[in-house]
């Protein structure tokens, strides 16, 4: 019933948010149409083997939307990488570098074993500074992360390339 061209149609955008000049791709309105949301993950879910991932680490905050419907769906654990000072309990974190400024994403102490296998997932990849973060932070505690997936990548940004380089290899339903 929906095939990519119907689920792109589902991301609106939205011209000057956050700031001028910038074109804000929002899932939003993909999430509003539940039969359009399942089909993005079950297509999503197509593109990996589950059996080569122990865990899914998801970005706050829409990451944990897409974290969460592949957790359930694969009856796999997940990982909440956050922003600064959320976490409850002992965490670590890594500082990168944005357009303007910097942001930092923290993760529990121990919420990976040595050697666990994660797939990073977000809502959308740019420039790929923040799925970078999220790499180096779990790779930080020893986990092997070598997959992750987006609903929307905006490849002129070059984030999937950054990610490769760094030996993630990266998908997005959208492109
Ligand atoms: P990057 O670090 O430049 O790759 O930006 C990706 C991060 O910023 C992700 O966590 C996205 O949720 C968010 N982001 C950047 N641009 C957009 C957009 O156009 N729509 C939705 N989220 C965006």
């Amino acid at each position: 019933v929906h095939d990519n061209a119907d689920l792109a149609a589902l991301v609106r955008t939205i011209p000057d948010f956050p700031k001028p000049g910038i074109f804000f791709r929002d899932v939003s309105t993909l999430l509003l149409d539940g039969k359009g949301f399942r089909a993005a993950i079950d297509r999503l879910i197509d593109t990996f083997d589950p059996d080569a991932v122990d865990l899914i680490a998801g970005i706050e905050a829409r990451g944990f939307i897409v974290a969460s419907a592949l957790s359930y769906a694969l009856a796999k654990g997940k990982i909440m990488l956050r922003k600064a000072g959320k976490l409850p309990g002992a965490a670590i974190g890594v500082d990168y570098v944005l357009e303007y400024g910097t942001d930092r994403i923290e993760m529990h102490v121990g919420a990976v074993s040595p050697g666990a296998r994660v797939l990073l997932v977000d809502d959308l990849i740019a420039t790929g500074g923040t799925a970078l973060a999220g790499v180096k932070l779990l790779r930080g505690e020893g986990a092997v992360v070598s997959q992750a997936r987006f609903l929307v990548d905006l490849p002129d940004l070059g984030g999937a390339a950054r990610l490769a380089d760094a030996g993630v290899a990266s998908g997005a339903l959208l492109v």
